[in-house]
């Protein structure tokens, strides 16, 4: 079965050119709708809740700063407007959402290939793969693949 609905999910780091890479050219060989997902945490995730101060204005300057990094990659990798989704919450279930209520069929990641404890607390890939309600790619990023894979 060739994907139809293909959701790149981006960090906006660095590392996530690779991985747009890859969900590119699959979207482009199965001929599907490429879509991309930034999700922002909430300060109050991040630093556990407890902040004893107003957080709003800070957090509005995230959503801008991130709005604008999404436009300039979803741009680089010709995805308009209306496949672009910037929403505010839990990575995982975020992506999990958007997955569902977009009909996707495959959820494109970054993965560092974490061993051992750090796999056992789970990293957003892994987080993304349980509870997917379609296939999940998982793409190999990190320092050592960027050297295997410079010339890709
Ligand atoms: P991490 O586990 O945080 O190293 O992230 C692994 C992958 O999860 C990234 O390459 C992205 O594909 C995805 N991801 C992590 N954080 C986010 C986010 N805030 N919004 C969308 N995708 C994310």
């Amino acid at each position: 079965m060739d994907y139809r609905r293909i959701l790149l999910a981006v960090d906006l780091t660095e590392e996530c050119r690779r991985v747009a890479k890859r969900a590119v050219a699959l979207a482009k060989s199965a001929d599907a709708e490429l879509h991309v997902v930034h999700v922002i945490e909430p300060l109050s995730l991040v630093y556990g809740g407890d902040v004893p101060m107003d957080l709003s204005s800070v957090q509005d300057q995230i959503h801008e700063q991130a709005a604008a990094q999404l436009a300039e990659f979803a741009a680089g990798i010709a995805v308009p407007e209306h496949r672009r989704h910037l929403v505010f919450g839990r990575p995982e279930s975020e992506i999990h959402h958007i997955a569902e209520n977009e009909a996707m069929d495959l959820i494109v990641v970054g993965s560092h290939g974490r061993h051992g404890l750090a796999l056992l607390l789970g990293s957003t890939a892994n987080g993304v793969l349980h509870g997917a309600s379609c296939d999940v790619l998982a793409v190999r990023v990190g320092r050592d693949v960027a050297v295997q894979n410079d010339d890709e």
